[in-house]
């Protein structure tokens, strides 16, 4: 068996067609969506994401701002300059690029975003709403994994999902999503026994570890679907998944690639995120 690739750019392209309309139409009603992203510091991955979600912001005709801050500035300044966000009618989502400096306490920074405003999903509120399957902001990387899943007409309720890896940001609530989609969900992580003998029961295997080629195919069941999430450079440099592709996509059914696969599901999920708060604004007003 060779498995069929999900590719995630052409998902990710054809979601963003659909937002693009929901931006034409909400410009029509005098709003247009605007995100912020505050990035502190001068980390060089971190002012690529950022980059790239000010281009997502401009292709998709929304507004974006930039609020850079020195690596030394105080919790409480960055607490100022979201609070002031918080109120700014014509900015619809807060984005704080993470990681933050050390002397700057991330929960509480995350706490101080509105809401109503929290586009990437990381707020305990929708957090909590996610869990009770409320209306609620999904955490990006998540929400576009169970997008790609079903663009590819993959059927969830009754699945075995198994998740390797339970960050705050991936692993834990993509497993709550499957879970609220009917699927049976089981968490692996660093202190699992025996990972082979759960992700080969793996209807569906989400690996979102962090190690290159660490999914290797005595790990998978003939014909399922895995999602790497991994982006990781290997020894040579070069951008690799989680998953160590070409031995596990000759047993796999389906896989998504890296590049192209999770990632650009990612920045379309927060643009998508965005411009729903934008559309709730207005029903608020
Ligand atoms: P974290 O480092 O926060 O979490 C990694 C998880 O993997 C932890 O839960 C850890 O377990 C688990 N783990 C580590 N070693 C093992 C092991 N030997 N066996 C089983 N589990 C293990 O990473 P993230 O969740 O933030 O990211 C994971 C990957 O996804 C990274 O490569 C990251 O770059 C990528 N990523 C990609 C995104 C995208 O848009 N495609 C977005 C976000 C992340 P424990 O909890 O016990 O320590």
């Amino acid at each position: 068996m060779t498995a069929q690739i999900i590719n995630g750019k052409e998902i990710a392209e054809k979601k963003r067609v659909e937002i693009a309309e929901e931006v034409i139409r909400l410009k029509n009603l005098g709003v247009t969506p605007g995100l912020a992203v505050i990035l502190v510091g001068n980390n060089h991955a971190s002012r690529t994401y950022v980059r790239n979600k000010e281009k997502a912001c401009h292709e998709l005709g929304m507004n974006s701002i930039l609020i850079e801050m020195q690596e030394e500035v105080s919790e409480e300044e960055l607490l100022a300059k979201i609070a002031e966000l918080n109120e700014t009618p014509d900015i619809h989502g807060i984005l704080v690029q993470l990681p933050l400096p050390k002397h700057i306490d991330e929960k509480k920074v995350i706490e101080s975003i509105s809401p109503s405003k929290d586009v990437d999903g990381f707020h305990p509120i929708n957090i909590g709403r996610m869990m009770t399957g409320q209306n609620a902001f999904l955490p990006c990387t998540p929400y576009g994994i169970m997008v790609l899943l079903e663009e590819t007409g993959i059927s969830i309720p009754g699945k075995h999902v198994v998740v390797v890896g339970r960050s705050n940001i991936v692993g834990k609530p993509v497993g709550q999503l499957f879970l609220n989609q009917d699927a049976t969900v089981t968490y692996c992580h660093s202190k699992t026994k025996d990972l082979p003998l759960h992700t080969n029961q793996a209807d569906i295997l989400v690996a979102a570890v962090g190690i290159p080629n660490f999914i290797k195919a005595e790990h998978v069941k003939d014909g399922a679907v895995i999602i790497d999430v991994g982006i990781n450079r290997n020894e040579a440099g070069k951008l690799c998944g989680d998953v160590a592709f070409d031995e596990v996509a000759k047993k796999a059914g389906y896989i998504t690639p890296v590049p192209k696969g999770v990632g650009p599901m990612t920045i379309t999920m927060l643009m998508y995120n965005t411009v729903k708060s934008a559309a709730e604004s207005l029903n608020r007003d």
